[in-house]
Parts: C-alpha cells; structure tokens; sequence
C-alpha cells in the first residue's frame, strides 16, 4: 500500500536527500528543487519510506527499480530541461522520474513496456495532479510516432545501441540522453540533433541501469 501523507519528516529527509545529490556534483538548482518536491516515498510501498530517502535504487516489482535519485537528477540536468518543451521518456516504471520532468513543467510522454506497471501508474492518484503528464503502454524502440517531433529524449534503461527511430522522432537542435551498453555498466551519452541534421555525441559518466527490452509485456 502506497502512503499519501507527506510530513514534516518526510520533508526534512528529502532535504538531506538533496543535499547529498548537490555534494555529488548537481548544481543545477531547478533540478534540485523538483527532487525536494516529489515525495519520492508515495512511490514505494509503505513499509519502504526510510528506504525512499536513501540515495540508491529500489525494486518495484516486475524486476524493475525505481532509479536512484542521484541518476534521475544527473539525467534531468542534461537535458536542460525548459518549461513547456515535449519530453519523451522510455521506461516509465515507478513514474518518479517522469514527476520530477512534470515539475519542470515539461510536458511528458512517458513509455512503460511492462504492462502490471502501466497499469499501476494509471491508478496513481498522486499523478493526477500533472495535467501535462501522459503514460502509454508499449515498446520504447518504437517511440511515439504520433507525438514527434519531442525536443528532448530520455532512456532510462541501458540501451543496447542507439535506437534510430528515437533519433528521428527528436527535433532539430533537441538531445537524447541516454545509457548505452558498454558491458556490466553503461555510460551516459548525450546526443544532440544539430540544425543541419547531423549527432553531435557526448560521453559521460558511468551507471548501471536495467536493461531496456524489445516489445511488449502484457
Ligand atoms: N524511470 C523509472 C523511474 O523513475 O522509476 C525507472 C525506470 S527502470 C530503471 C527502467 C524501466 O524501463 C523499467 O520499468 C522497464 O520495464 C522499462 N523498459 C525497458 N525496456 C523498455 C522498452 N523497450 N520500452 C519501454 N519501457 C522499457
């Protein structure tokens, strides 16, 4: 069962949260305000909240993790995220990092493969309060078609090789932020659709993700 209650305890824990998320190097302070107002322990059972605070993943079922604060805010901050812009994420899985892009006022698109976590997300009442927000079941290879072009992309599982139509669905000067497959880690990349057409590719730090699948799971 999910808690609804957001206490001054709660509060004072996250602001710890945040403060060790800017030690490790996020600076960017939109970002860091978005990661203070989520209550990132609506997103775990109840019997987890201390665990919620700690700066680490979290199983959320169906194998999946809910990532770890660290990664969702050094994630955010590459993409430079601007209010308004039109986000795609793939992998939506607790929905914790697609609140912390809905409180930049991002308007997310975000795709879960694992139909049990769609579901669960459809019935989140916590979610309902981001109107820009939007879930969809299916393959995250696949993109949005319908939706493109989006401004920014972000992978949160470790891709095993760029995934093109993703690369298409993205504008002209818009990124993807992505962690791409080298082993038992991946590293972070940031690519950036320039004006004329071509990827400019940045490499970053490393992380260990899940590994993101091809096609559905009902
Ligand atoms: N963003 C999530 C959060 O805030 O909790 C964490 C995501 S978890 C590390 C990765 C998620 O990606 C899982 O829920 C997994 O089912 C999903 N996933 C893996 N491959 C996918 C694909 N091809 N399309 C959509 N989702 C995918």
């Amino acid at each position: 069962m999910r808690t609804t209650e957001d206490s001054y305890l709660h509060k004072g824990l996250r602001k710890k949260l945040v403060d060790q998320i800017r030690e490790k190097g996020i600076s960017d302070e939109s970002v860091l305000l978005a990661i203070m107002n989520v209550p990132r322990h609506f997103f775990l059972d109840s019997a987890f909240e201390k665990q919620a605070y700690e700066d680490r993943a979290f199983p959320i079922g169906e194998e999946q993790t809910i990532s770890q604060p660290y990664t969702v805010a050094y994630q955010t901050q590459l993409l430079q995220i601007k209010p308004f812009e039109k986000i795609l994420e793939v992998g939506t899985g607790s929905a914790y990092q697609a609140s912390v892009l809905a409180e930049l006022k991002a308007k997310v698109y975000s795709i879960e493969r694992q139909k049990k976590l769609f579901e669960a997300n459809k019935k989140f009442e916590f979610l309902k309060q981001y109107r820009s927000l939007r879930l969809f079941y299916g393959d995250g290879f696949e993109g949005l078609p319908t939706f493109a072009p989006f401004d920014k992309i972000l992978i949160t599982a470790a891709a095993p090789y760029i995934p093109e139509k993703l690369l298409e669905q993205l504008k002209k000067g818009g990124c993807m932020v992505l962690p791409l497959d080298e082993g038992d880690n991946q590293r972070m990349h940031r690519l950036t659709k320039q004006l004329d057409g071509t990827i400019l590719e940045e490499k970053f730090d490393e992380f260990s993700f899940v590994p993101m699948l091809i096609g559905k799971r009902g």
